[in-house]
């Protein structure tokens, strides 16, 4: 790992060096890589700590809204440094620690490394049509949380989603091929919000995606024992959000809540 501080304090002289570097304020979120280097040994599974990564569910959520505005603002940091790809592989190649899961849709514009201006090792990414995870990929949100210390799930939808489209314009009837699979997956999302016949499609097409990303978040908690006990503990968060193709920005919403949640059950 001797490669990784040698990594993130060369980025922190380029973007010294350069003149559209950041603000101070934004390139103090990547601390000086000192501070965390001699703790990054590999656990049995493999997980290194992160140099910088955030350690708990809040700091994990500012990173990635503090991300996110660096990329609607046209400042990305952390994702524009490309000569010290190498450098990046070969400190990640003992382990990785994720701070945060993204679960998101498949859709080719929601790029959730740009959008959250995360480089490799800090996004452990799920993407299904409609971020609508089956087993498998609760599956693989239990594997980061469990196993690689992510502390936040984000269950993020987006604008125009052609998943939640067809799931609107289907109405119930079966979709052809697989696609059946994917209604199952997001069942009971239109009987949830219905249409007002004072709104306009589009309008309409907005609240279903919101709906289903939080229907989604609580749905993940609903359906794992084991992230139902870490989000009692508090040692993760599950947090509904919305991206906008337009802006650029996600707009996150309340954790999912142990409240509103059934029992989860095996
Ligand atoms: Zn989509």
């Amino acid at each position: 790992m001797r490669l990784l501080p040698v990594l993130l304090l060369a980025t922190a002289l380029t973007l010294v060096a350069d003149e559209h570097a950041a603000p101070a304020s934004k390139a103090k979120a990547k601390p000086q890589p000192q501070e965390h280097a001699a703790s990054a040994t590999p656990d049995a599974h493999g997980a290194v700590p992160a140099a910088d990564g955030p350690d708990s569910p809040s700091a994990a959520l500012a990173e990635l809204a503090a991300g996110n505005g660096r990329f609607v603002a046209g400042k990305r940091v952390r994702t524009l440094d490309t000569a010290h790809d190498a450098a990046m592989r070969a400190a990640l190649v003992g382990g990785q620690a994720p701070f945060a899961v993204v679960i998101t849709c498949s859709d080719s514009r929601v790029a959730d490394a740009l959008l959250f201006d995360q480089e490799a090792g800090r996004l452990f990414t799920i993407r299904e049509a409609g971020n609508a995870p089956d087993l498998q990929g609760i599956a693989s949100a239990e594997y980061a949380a469990e196993h690689l210390g992510s502390k936040l799930i984000v269950v993020m939808g987006h604008t125009s989603c052609g998943a939640v489209k067809a799931i609107r314009e289907a109405n119930g009837k079966p979709l052809p091929g697989n696609l059946w699979a994917l209604q199952a997956g997001m069942s009971g999302l239109l009987e949830s919000t219905p249409h007002d016949p004072n709104e306009d499609t589009k309008a309409h097409l907005a609240r279903l995606e919101e709906a289903n990303a939080k229907r989604q978040a609580q749905a993940i908690l609903d359906r794992s024992t084991l992230l139902h006990e870490l989000v009692a503990s508090e040692k993760i968060w599950i947090v509904p959000a919305l991206y906008n193709l337009a802006s650029g920005k996600v707009q996150f919403f309340k954790p999912v809540s142990l409240a509103a949640a059934a029992p989860a059950h095996h």
